[in-house]
């Protein structure tokens, strides 16, 4: 018996993963590819206060990593991007009755021109009693497509901008449509972020990179508690980084821990398949056209526990 509860013990201690998760729209049915209802809302929002889970600032999950403390398996932050009006008038009254922070993020540019669909700088003076703002760039480009110039500039008039409009420096930045690459993510570091968070499926731990951070999203409905059960595997990725030239995934090149035999690999318009492993080497030659200028090529332990990999075709005008 005392043996068996060493073993729960350190299970939970060992994958301690926390969740992030990511909202766009609320209650508006003219945009259902990106909307939750107030009813999904609460529906999640219940599921999370009948399991114990706890919704902490964002800045609570940034600060355990930066002091290398386990992150505790029942943490989620919950982020909002592109702070459209939809959160102003329907999500955050569900925010505000739960008590749940959040950390939106804002598209500059939408609410500095006074996008309709946008909410307005008092507007997020308001939401901010509640939650956190952060930067989402200043015109949502598609920033793996723009020139290294291109990424700093419109980091550095988000910045400027927010900056003069809200009276303080934003310390969060999420990439526009979730999309980056090595390139942009050395642009990004310039701006010493205290976090960047993507759109990739995965958990939080200690050892998670803070300025490479997954994020789940929840959009429709959803099966919260598979989204849950989502955990980092860890794997030292090798190849691929870039979306091939060709547009012919050749490689995967990787190494995990050698206890594992085997292995499960996803590509996007492949679906899973199983692959072998050698003393902790994963090289599997392929010739596969990839369909998708947005391909995720992920490795797992199973189809929960994995880790992501997203690789963007370049634009034939835009070199480095
Ligand atoms: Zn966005």
């Amino acid at each position: 018996m005392r043996y068996l509860l060493f073993l729960v013990i350190s299970y939970s201690y060992i994958f301690a993963n926390a969740h992030i998760f990511v909202y766009h729209r609320f209650g508006d049915n003219n945009h259902q590819s990106t909307n939750t209802t107030i009813k999904e809302l609460e529906k999640e929002f219940e599921y999370f206060k009948q399991n114990n889970y706890t919704v902490v600032p964002l800045k609570d999950i940034i600060q355990k990593i930066n002091n290398k403390e386990e992150v505790p398996e029942k943490w989620i932050a919950l982020t909002i991007d592109d702070a459209y009006k939809s959160f102003y008038t329907y999500g955050l009254e569900v925010f505000k009755k739960y008590n749940y922070p959040f950390t939106l993020y804002v598209y500059v540019e939408a609410t500095n021109k006074k996008y309709g669909d946008f909410m307005t700088w008092e507007e997020l003076k308001v939401a901010s009693k509640y939650g956190s703002i952060g930067l989402h760039s200043y015109g949502h480009p598609h920033l793996t497509h723009l020139t290294n110039e291109e990424i700093y500039q419109d980091t550095k008039k988000a910045l400027d901008i927010f900056t003069k409009k809200m009276g303080y420096s934003p310390t969060t930045y999420a990439y526009p449509y979730g999309e980056y690459n090595e390139r942009v993510q050395t642009q990004l570091k310039k701006f010493n972020f205290n976090a960047i968070l993507n759109q990739s499926t995965g958990s939080i731990t200690k050892d998670t990179d803070t300025q490479d951070i997954h994020r789940l999203a929840l959009v429709g409905v959803v099966n919260i508690e598979q989204k849950l059960r989502y955990k980092t595997f860890d794997v030292q990725w090798i190849a691929p980084f870039e979306f091939p030239k060709d547009g012919i995934l050749k490689q995967i090149k990787a190494k995990v821990d050698p206890k594992y035999k085997k292995l499960k690999l996803y590509i996007t318009g492949e679906g899973w398949r199983d692959i072998k492993v050698n003393n902790g080497i994963i090289d599997i030659k392929l010739n596969i056209y990839l369909k998708k200028a947005r391909t995720r090529v992920m490795l797992g332990s199973n189809v929960f526990n994995i880790s992501n990999n997203i690789i963007i075709k370049q634009r034939k005008t835009n070199g480095k």
